[in-house]
């Protein structure tokens, strides 16, 4: 299997599909703003960083991201392929990273992007919870992905939380910088005949499906 990389605004569903991909090919899944997040709980100078950026949905200096992510791919469960989930964020460290992939002996593999409506994405992040003990994801502005018992996990019971950078304020700055630096990405990957698109505006499920068929060489390089 080759890497992964997706490519999303906020709320967009990039860790909720990863996490389906890692599920069924057993790839690991590296979300940068996962890491982040632990990290940022750290009583330090970098945790009190972090805590401060992250919440106001800013993003996070590239030269803190770059020892992260090498370190991480170095990792022996990185050798058959991985999924990440929030890096590279903007054209420098898509740069950076074709020099990790060189030192690695390693290949781009799939650009996955989820392009959505941003009226969509705003609900979205209102509504998003997710579980403190394992992380799965929950939205109480969707039918389909509400808990069984108000704020609870259906998976193992843990309590629900909201993330700190998901408010509408935070949103409107990490959609700002999502256009202004990531966007541009595109036309990176694109040139280098890697970048695939996928329609995020549907349920989980048939995001997921439109994923498998390009993983599985039943959808169109463009
Ligand atoms: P995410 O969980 O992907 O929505 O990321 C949450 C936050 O983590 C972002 O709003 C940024 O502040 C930070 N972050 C995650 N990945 C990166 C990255 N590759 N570069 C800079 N900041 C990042």
């Amino acid at each position: 299997m080759k890497n992964i990389i997706f490519i999303a605004p906020p709320a967009a569903g990039k860790g909720t599909q990863s996490s389906l991909i890692e599920e069924k090919y057993n790839l690991p899944h590296i979300s940068t703003g996962d890491i982040l997040r632990e990290v940022s709980k750290e009583d330090s100078e970098i945790g009190s960083y972090l805590r401060e950026t992250l919440s106001s949905g800013s993003l996070v200096k590239d030269e803190i991201m770059y020892d992260l992510i090498e370190n991480r791919l170095s990792k022996e469960d990185c050798n058959n392929g991985y999924i990440l989930d929030g890096f590279p964020r903007n054209v420098e460290q898509a740069k950076k990273y074709d020099e990790i992939l060189k030192r690695l002996n390693q290949e781009l593999g799939y650009v996955i992007v989820l392009e959505i409506d941003e009226k969509i994405l705003e609900k979205r992040i209102t509504g998003r919870r997710i579980c403190e003990k394992c992380g799965a994801v929950y939205n109480l502005n969707a039918a389909s992905q509400q808990p069984k018992i108000e704020s609870t996990c259906d998976q193992c019971g843990g309590r629900l939380q909201q993330r700190n950078d998901d408010n509408v304020e935070s949103f409107k700055n990490r959609y700002q910088q999502y256009v202004e630096k990531t966007e541009p990405l595109l036309d990176y990957y694109k040139q280098q005949g890697v970048l695939y698109v996928v329609n995020g505006n549907g349920t989980v499920d048939e995001v997921q499906q439109q994923i498998i068929n390009i993983l599985e060489k039943r959808g169109g390089n463009i």
